[in-house]
This record gives structure tokens, C-alpha cells and sequence, in this order.
């Protein structure tokens, strides 16, 4: 009998509206498959000309603005729908509408005029040969995503698009459930409610589902879905919409002035442009600037701050948040286990905010949810195909979980083995004076230094008041639950100042992978150990020197000749330790090293009497000195910037 892994591959399509992708489930689990060009989304976009097609995706997306009659975009809104349906739809595009056999709504453009499932079997064609490329072998068999609320009609089409493709969709998966697959739910003893918030570029849709796990019966976990919701036009392009028409109001070229309609089609793509890769980015940042030259001596130079942007998308959320109260009334109001986000404009801080409070759980955002949907498609596929990887699956945590700390070493919270849910907590500080920012990574595996781990996640923890080294006390949490979801917490306590970050750490990880970590452990744990007693005894000098060295300026005048020499021979002497860790760890002799710091901390006896007398005095006399509003950054005991 053939091993599933020599079997011919399912691949997971997500066949989007605006995008697609392809991916595969194998062994080390699910992964996004790349074009030729290393691209992972495909736009969902062909150009015809001459009614034949002159051009797939990226080409065809990127020059839509240009051949607007000859480019066909959102075919999959026009799926199966009769011509009544479409007509009453609109097109919002210049491509025409027209009737089609048995009155099905087709599509003319370029001269060409197709069903929308011929359209999409273009897209479905270019993501088999994505597939086909990068697996090295035939593919033909998939597992493609549909909408919810797809009927027996727009399922059908879908089916018959990927026949076109040269596809067999051995089944047909509701997005939603897709993405609930993706992380893995279904698999636990437990069932669970889940919603899955689901908001992109043109559409914005709410599934409320019932899992019940695997029997054992082999027929696989169920998913149910309880009731769906959604507005097929609303999407983060209506909030880059409003954001246009403010700048363009604000540049004097507001659509009521007759100056706006003047505005050159490239700038005023320029200015759409804009309007987008602003928001953006202010979902990372609190504000973003904005420089667009509009021509004829007009040009736009401002800031937005991330509030104004919330101010613009407020109602645009407020709708989607009303209309996943309507599904949850549908649904019967039933108690929700967690929240999956998919789309893009899910990346928006707000958002996350939003759903989390009207749901009452932290949503998961541990996967791209841009990637979500093609990931549970493919997880589907290897179900079907047999594909298993159950080693990956048992209820403990394959390799350990940690933060790297200063110097490289790392901290590992949660050891390998431990049974999940789990859940870990430590505190650190910071190590350079007045650090303002926290940088956080989250690594995997059981070596001591972090550069022999798997990196998991980076994040940052910001806006800390200036303190001295030492004084903050940021504290970590790990928790990993029941569906192997870890979500690293990072707060600082005096400031309140939090962030957290979300991950998947068995995505990518092979049971072979596991193993060669655990033999490197072993093999190198003698090194290792040293290596982190090294590291440790230089963060710990690194402080007591500083210290010290300070402390020693403000009294030496005070103290004996000989005192101040014997102790600055011992700075020297750490000092030259401490650079050695720097450039050659591997001839540091950590008992040596242990013995100088040690000696040091003898003759600085003396320095550390004088301060404090000194500082005795000095408070007696007068008011105590306010925190110098110099900003560092710079180290960090969870992690130096350097
Ligand atoms: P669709 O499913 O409709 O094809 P996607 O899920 O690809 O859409 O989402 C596209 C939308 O996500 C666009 O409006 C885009 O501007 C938005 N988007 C992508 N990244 C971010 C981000 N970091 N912050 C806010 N919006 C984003
Ligand atoms: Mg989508």
C-alpha cells in the first residue's frame, strides 16, 4: 500500500473575490504555496482582449485602471446567480452584465463573454500550476472555500469552475470553517461555539459554528453552522474610501469643488493609493504622515493620527458589530468558546478591540488572516488524503517556551512535555537607565542561547515612563490552550503599559524537526550551560559596574589612594571580561570571570560605604533630584536592542 505521504497531494484553494491562494497540508503541517515570483496571493482579476484572455492576476489587477472595459474583477460576487439577481446587484465596474444560457448572469468584457465560473477556472488553473511548480508533481485534487451562505447554485458553479481548472473538488468547504480547521479546532474531547469574524477588502461576513469533535469513528470532526451574517459591500475599501475624501476635502479638492473632478486620474490614483497604505500603517503605528504631490502646484503634507483614522472607521465597524449580534440572535444566543478573525482589515487594532468586547473573548489572530481560509482548506485536503501527523497532535507541548533575555540567553517558561492548556508567569526588568520600549521575542526550543532556537514572534512593549534600570517589572505570561494556541502577555506594572502577541508554535514543525532539537540539546548541553552562565555573569557585572563606576566618581576624592586603585584595577579587569563575553564568548572562563566579579564586589566595599553616607548628607540638604528627562533606549533584561 502506498504511504500517504507518496500519495498525490489535496491542495487547499481559497478562491476569493479579490484574492486567491493555494496551499498544502503535509507532515510539518499546512503552508501557503508561492508563484513564480514568490507572490502568495493571486488577484482574483483576468483581462480579456479580443475575446480572448490576455492576462491573469497581478498583471491583469495592475492594470485594471487602464483597460477598465476589458477587465473583469469580483467575478465570484456573479456565481451562479441568475441575470435577475445580477441586474438587481449591479456591477459597480465598467465590465458589462449580460444574460447567459438558462438565464444565468454572464460577463462581457474585452470582447468576450463568460460565465463567471470561467472566470474563476482561470484562477483556479493558475494556482494548480502555482501548486504543480512548487510541489514538482501533478496536482488533481482540491479542496476549495466557499462563502456561508453559498446555495445549491453557487456551490454548483464553483464545482464546475474547478472541473474547467482540470480540478476534481474532491469537497467544498464553507470559509469559515476552513479557518476554524486552520487552528486546528474539532480535534479536542470538547465541543465548542465559535465565530468566525470575517473582514476583508469588499465583503464582510459573521459565521456562528458548532464543532463537535471526532468520535473516533473516523468520519472527523463536524462543523455546523448555526447562522451566518454579512453585507457583501462593506470592507476596508470604504474606510479607505472616506479616508480619500478627506484628504482631498482637506487639499481644497473636495468632490464638491469643481477643482476634484479636475485632479488628474494618476494623482488621484496616487491619492487612493495613499489612503490605503495609511491605514495601514496605522495599524502598527499611532500615526502616519502623509506627502502626496497632486500636480499643478498642489501638494498635501500631514500626519494622521491613529484616533482620526477610528474616528473614519467607526461606523463601518459599528455595522459589522451589529451584524454579528443579529447572527448570535440567530444563533439562539448561545454561550461562544472563541473567536477566529480572517481579513485583512481584522489586522486593525480597533477592530480586534471591538470584537473582543462584544464577544467577550480575545479573539484568535495567531494565523495571517489573510493566509486562514487557503491553511484550513488544506488541512481538509490532507484529512481526505490521510495525511497524518499525530505525533504533532498529542495534548503536550513538543519543545519549550521562552523570551530571550539580555545578552542572547533564554528564559523558558513552559518546559517541554508539559501537558496544555498551561500556563506560565515571570517578571523581568530592564537593564539600561530610562528604557522607554521593551523589544520581546518568543522563541522555541531547548537550547540555552536564542540564537539555537526557533523563533516564534517578536512584539514590543511601549510607551514606559523613563525609570532607572532594574526598576520596571514587566511581567510575562504564556499561555497556551487547549487547541495549542500560545499567547504571550507582556505588562508592565507601575505603567499599566501592555501588549501581546498570538502564535501557532507547532505550525511548521515536523516530528523529526522535534527530535533533532532534543539530540542538539543533548549534545551541546555542556556548552550551552556555559554559554548561559557566561551570558548571566555579564548582565550582572554589566550592572554592578555601572554601578560602581559611578558611585566611585561621586567619591573618590573622599576615599584612600589605594582603595580607589585597588577598585579601578577590578573595573578594568570585569570591564575586559565583559567585552570578551561580547567578542569571544567561547574563551571566556566563566570561573575566572565568577572569581574577578566576586573580587570586585570585595574591594568596592569601601565605595559603597562612602555613597552612602554621601547620599546621607546630600538628602538632608537638599530636595531629592527629579527623574532626568533623557530617553535611552537600549538594553533590556528580556532583550537588548543591540
Ligand atoms: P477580501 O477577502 O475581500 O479579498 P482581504 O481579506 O484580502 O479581502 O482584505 C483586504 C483588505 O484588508 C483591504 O481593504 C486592505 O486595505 C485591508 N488590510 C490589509 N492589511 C491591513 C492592515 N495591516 N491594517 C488594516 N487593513 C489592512
Ligand atoms: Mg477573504
Amino acid at each position: 500500500m502506498p504511504s500517504a505521504e507518496s500519495q498525490e497531494p489535496i491542495i487547499g484553494i481559497d478562491l476569493g473575490t479579490t484574492h486567491s491562494l493555494v496551499a498544502v497540508c503535509d507532515g510539518a503541517g499546512p503552508r501557503v504555496l508561492e508563484g513564480p515570483s514568490g507572490e502568495r496571493l493571486l488577484p482574483s482579476v483576468i483581462r480579456y482582449s479580443q475575446g480572448l484572455v490576455s492576462a491573469v492576476g497581478s498583471d491583469a489587477r495592475r492594470r485594471a485602471a487602464e483597460f477598465p472595459r476589458d477587465t473583469i474583477l469580483s467575478a465570484k460576487r456573479w456565481m451562479g446567480r441568475s441575470f435577475a439577481e445580477a441586474q438587481a446587484l449591479g456591477s459597480g465596474f465598467e465590465f458589462g452584465i449580460v444574460e447567459g444560457p438558462r438565464g444565468l448572469a454572464a460577463l462581457h468584457a474585452g470582447g468576450a463573454t463568460v460565465l463567471p465560473q470561467e472566470v474563476a477556472a482561470l484562477i483556479l488553473a493558475e494556482l494548480r500550476s502555482w501548486a504543480e511548480r512548487s510541489l514538482g508533481r501533478s496536482v488533481r485534487k482540491a479542496v476549495v472555500t466557499v462563502p456561508a451562505y453559498f446555495d445549491d447554485g453557487q456551490r454548483q458553479a464553483t464545482r464546475d469552475a474547478a472541473r474547467l481548472a482540470g480540478l476534481e473538488a474532491v469537497r467544498l468547504v464553507p470559509e469559515p470553517t476552513a479557518a476554524a480547521l486552520a487552528y486546528g479546532l474539532g480535534r479536542r474531547a470538547q465541543g465548542e461555539t465559535i465565530a468566525v469574524y470575517d473582514f476583508g477588502g469588499g465583503t464582510f461576513d459573521v459565521s456562528v459554528l458548532e464543532v463537535t469533535p471526532d468520535d473516533g469513528s473516523g468520519t472527523g470532526a463536524m462543523f455546523r453552522v448555526l447562522a451566518t451574517s454579512g453585507d457583501t459591500q462593506l470592507g476596508g475599501d470604504d474606510i479607505d474610501r472616506m479616508v480619500f475624501e478627506r484628504l482631498l476635502g482637506e487639499a481644497g479638492l473636495g468632490s464638491s469643488n469643481l477643482a476634484g473632478a479636475g485632479l488628474a486620474p494618476a494623482a488621484r490614483q496616487a491619492l487612493r493609493d495613499f489612503a490605503e497604505s495609511t491605514k495601514i500603517a496605522l495599524s502598527s503605528k499611532e500615526s502616519a504622515a502623509v506627502d502626496v504631490d497632486l500636480g499643478g502646484g498642489v501638494r498635501l503634507t500631514r500626519s494622521v493620527a491613529r484616533s482620526e483614522l477610528e474616528e473614519i472607521a467607526r461606523p463601518f465597524v459599528e455595522r459589522t458589530l451589529e451584524l454579528c449580534r443579529r447572527a448570535l440572535q440567530d444563533a439562539g444566543s448561545p454561550h461562544l468558546d472563541r473567536v477566529v478573525l480572517v481579513g485583512g482589515s481584522t489586522r486593525m487594532p480597533m477592530v480586534r478591540h471591538e470584537v473582543a468586547r462584544l464577544f467577550g473573548v480575545e479573539p484568535y489572530t495567531a494565523l495571517d488572516p489573510d493566509l486562514v481560509v487557503a491553511l484550513g482548506a488544506a488541512v481538509q485536503g490532507a484529512l481526505l488524503g490521510g495525511v497524518r501527523r499525530d505525533a504533532l497532535l498529542l495534548d503536550v507541548i513538543p519543545l519549550s517556551l521562552g523570551i530571550e533575555t539580555v545578552g542572547g540567553a533564554v528564559a523558558k517558561l513552559l518546559m517541554r512535555n508539559s501537558s496544555i492548556p498551561a500556563q506560565a508567569r515571570e517578571m523581568f526588568s530592564t537593564s539600561v537607565d530610562n528604557q522607554t520600549a521593551v523589544r520581546l521575542h518568543v522563541v522555541q526550543g531547548e537550547r540555552e542561547m536564542a540564537a539555537d532556537c526557533r523563533s516564534l514572534a517578536r512584539f514590543e512593549l511601549r510607551n514606559l515612563p523613563p525609570m532607572p534600570a532594574g526598576i520596571p517589572q514587566v511581567e510575562v505570561d504564556f499561555t497556551v490552550d487547549a487547541n495549542g494556541v500560545l499567547q504571550v502577555r507582556a505588562a508592565e506594572r507601575r505603567s499599566g503599559q501592555r501588549a501581546s502577541v498570538q502564535v501557532v508554535p507547532t505550525y511548521g514543525l515536523t516530528t523529526e524537526e522535534v527530535d533533532r532539537m532534543e539530540r542538539e540539546s543533548l549534545t551541546h548541553a555542556r556548552e550551552d550551560m556555559r554559554r548561559h552562565r557566561i551570558v548571566d555573569l555579564a548582565v550582572n557585572a554589566a550592572l554592578d559596574v555601572k554601578w560602581i563606576g559611578d558611585a566611585l566618581e561621586r567619591v573618590r576624592e573622599g576615599l584612600d589612594a589605594a582603595v580607589v586603585d585597588s577598585v579601578d584595577q577590578e573595573l578594568h579587569r570585569v570591564r575586559g571580561f565583559i567585552a570578551l563575553t561580547k567578542t569571544a564568548p567561547e574563551s571566556v572562563d566563566a570561573n575566572a570571570f565568577h572569581q574577578a566579579k566576586e573580587s570586585l564586589d570585595r574591594a568596592s566595599v569601601p565605595v559603597h560605604e562612602a555613597a552612602i553616607a554621601a547620599s546621607l548628607r546630600a538628602e538632608q540638604s537638599r530636595p531629592q533630584a527629579v527623574q532626568s528627562a533623557q530617553q535611552e533606549s537600549g538594553g533590556h533584561t528580556p532583550r537588548s536592542d543591540s
